[in-house]
């Protein structure tokens, strides 16, 4: 890690000169109050608290319901029928029955599509800050720590670079248990320096995207400019020769579908997930017309033209390989 690494300390101390809205925690602990101590007590609660299984609808948890361990069982949530955990884990947590795609989180996605242990984490050092003293139910500082406490992720996007079937890419995941994946300046920022580490290392690069919320309400303009920012990095990583996949998992809405998310060479997406800008009830309080029943699924999406193609969890490594292999980038 060491010596690969020290190229993306340097932007780092340069960007966050620059942004106000994002601080360098190992530079500047001790020093910005309320803000510092809190994220240090988040990080020392959730070292290694596991990632919440958000939408699971558990069966068997009835404590008094004797020789069924908790979650052994769940429910899918496209069929209905009652699949073993071990089994549906053993299939990428693709439902067996009708290959409902259920919920992953960013760690677990890392480890699924990138070759075993290969993966190196960047830009974990950054934080938000809170640039409007936002409050929804509970300050912005407190909703951060909880999250972190929640996820055991430091925001909602973890960036890397790693190998695919050995082949060496720059890979961005993001989370849609962390304030439903919203891109607030951390998750801007530190997209920004992937996409400029990938236009650097001459790189493929791949983006999941897992973002129900959009921009960042909690960060305001801050979180608006991030789309800005985030699409002139592509455009420059674009303008270097660059191959940039995104694949859009569910849901992938608001300003990540309006922003990166939808600027891939080749735009990905996992079956039925939801893919759009605003949510389906609002477009029809707004156009007061009757929607499809398909309406922004990835299904929807291919036959207008959205996106590229849409693939199976369990073929995704093997497809992403394959464009790489087509485009020659591999080094
Ligand atoms: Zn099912």
């Amino acid at each position: 890690m060491s010596s690969d690494d020290k190229p993306s300390e340097k932007p780092t101390k340069d960007k966050a000169a620059k942004d106000k809205s994002v601080e360098t925690r190992s530079e500047k602990t001790g020093t910005n109050g309320a803000t510092t101590s809190a994220e240090k007590s988040a990080e020392n609660g959730t070292a290694n608290k596991p990632a919440p299984k958000i939408t699971d609808s558990w069966v068997g948890a009835n404590p008094n319901k004797r020789g069924v361990p908790e979650g052994l069982w769940l429910g899918c949530d496209g069929c209905g029928a009652t699949i073993f955990r071990k089994e549906l884990e053993k299939r990428l947590r693709v439902c067996p029955e009708c290959n409902h795609h259920f919920y992953i989180s960013a760690p677990a996605r890392i480890s699924q599509l990138l070759d075993q242990d290969s993966f190196e984490e960047w830009f974990t050092n950054i934080s938000s800050l809170d640039p409007l003293g936002f409050a929804d139910r509970k300050p912005y500082p407190e909703r951060l720590v909880a999250e972190r406490a929640k996820t055991g992720l430091d925001d909602a996007c973890i960036t890397g670079r790693g190998y695919l079937r050995g082949r060496p890419l720059v890979c961005a995941v993001t989370d849609s248990a962390f304030i439903m994946g919203s891109m607030g300046s951390v998750v801007g920022e530190k997209l920004t320096r992937s996409i400029e580490q990938a236009t650097e290392l001459k790189l493929p690069l791949v983006i999941v995207s897992g973002s129900g919320g959009g921009a960042r309400m909690h960060e305001g303009i801050y979180s608006l400019m991030q789309m800005g920012k985030v699409c002139a990095a592509l455009a420059r990583y674009h303008e270097a020769g660059g191959l940039f996949i995104s694949v859009l998992t569910n849901p992938t809405m608001g300003g990540v579908a309006a922003s990166f998310a939808s600027l891939g060479d080749l735009v990905f997406a996992e079956p039925k997930a939801l893919v759009g800008f605003a949510g389906p009830r609002v477009v029809q309080a707004t156009v007061k017309a009757q929607l499809p029943d398909d309406f922004q699924t990835s299904e929807f999406m291919l036959a207008h033209g959205f996106i590229d193609r849409i693939i199976h969890r369990a073929e995704l490594r093997t497809e992403i390989a394959r464009v790489i292999d087509y485009c020659g980038l591999r080094q």
